[in-house]
């Protein structure tokens, strides 16, 4: 692919220059007014090896998303298993081995999005109650929320919050999310004793929290059904 045909300059009172992919792959530029158009050029040539990387990545993810699509033969994620959406004549959604079968006549995005939040409302708060008393860490509340550029957070006041994009993770994943949210009930920030609390509860947590950065993705297959069904 030829890089230069492909790029947006975007120009604003910045210090420095950055290169992000769009969501169509196309490279953009952000520059501080006063740079030259040669130095951009620049810029770019000295980062073509993160260029050509970040934009396979990025056709890589979509095209794992169009397999995502909301109709019957898509893919849908559910607790981290893969499942084809069916039609069938069931008046709810049912889980059969790898298929997930929706009622007939009806819009399956919009009922896989109302059916993923009821379970997400469900499985989530359980899960937080059950974790908070083995940690001894108590939330002030819990709630679900549709965010959908981060996974969980805990607030000053220990409101806890968890985006329903999670029920599409492996459970040992959403485990991870809870004992972090929980865990900054005792320590607000990243530092060295959060990671040591996070660890004590969760030995895995560096393998977790890595699948979750690898997994960022999944937000957008949930970004498409929010979309339309909001
Ligand atoms: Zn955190």
């Amino acid at each position: 692919m030829n890089i230069q045909n492909e790029v947006k300059i975007i120009r604003s009172a910045r210090k420095t220059m950055t290169l992000q992919i769009d969501a169509g792959g196309s490279l953009v530029v952000r520059a501080p007014f006063h740079v030259r158009e040669k130095a951009v050029s620049e810029f770019i040539q000295m980062n073509q090896e993160w260029i050509i990387r970040a934009q396979q990545k990025k056709r890589e993810q979509q095209s794992k998303l169009e397999r995502y699509r909301k109709q019957p033969g898509g893919a849908f994620l559910y607790l981290g298993k893969e499942y084809i959406i069916c039609e069938t004549k069931a008046r709810r959604i049912r889980l059969i081995e790898d298929r997930i079968e929706l009622p007939e006549g009806t819009d399956p995005g919009r009922e896989l999005y109302q059916w993923m939040k009821k379970q997400a409302g469900a499985v989530l708060r359980e899960k937080t109650r059950e974790k908070a008393d083995m940690l001894g860490l108590m939330p002030h509340g819990i709630s679900i929320t549709q965010a959908r550029s981060r996974w969980g957070s805990c607030s000053g006041r220990n409101n806890i919050s968890f985006s329903f994009c999670l029920m599409m993770c492996p459970v040992e994943v959403i485990d991870y999310v809870i004992i972090h949210e929980l865990c900054h009930i005792q320590e607000k920030n990243h530092k060295q004793p959060f990671w040591r609390l996070v660890e004590a509860f969760d030995p895995a947590y560096k393998e977790h929290r890595q699948w979750l950065h690898e997994h960022s993705y999944y937000m957008d297959i949930m970004q498409e059904l929010q979309d339309m069904h909001s």
